[in-house]
């Protein structure tokens, strides 16, 4: 499942899907804390949010793949994320 997310979230990835519109990040931070982005799938365009912690992707999947390809491009941790073997500095 999580395998099948991450390929999933890749394809969008790197087939350039995905367009992050805004995203906002404290200074110093490294990961924003408000995402707004499009990823355009099979049938439509699925437009995913992060705010307030909190991710929201309009196909309301569970699993949703979309939401994953932000999550990796952003740099949050996300069900697509491989499993660290090593914490970032
Ligand atoms: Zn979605």
């Amino acid at each position: 499942m999580g395998d099948r997310l991450r390929a999933k979230a890749l394809a969008y990835y790197r087939g350039e899907s995905l367009r992050i519109l805004a995203a906002a990040t404290m200074t110093g931070a490294r990961k924003p804390y408000f995402v707004e982005a499009h990823v355009d799938g099979h049938n439509s365009t699925y437009i995913v949010r992060y705010e307030l912690g909190a991710w929201s992707c309009t196909c309301h999947a569970d699993g949703c793949a979309h939401a994953a390809t932000v999550q990796l491009a952003t740099g949050h941790p996300s069900a697509a994320s491989p499993t660290p073997s090593h914490k970032g500095s």
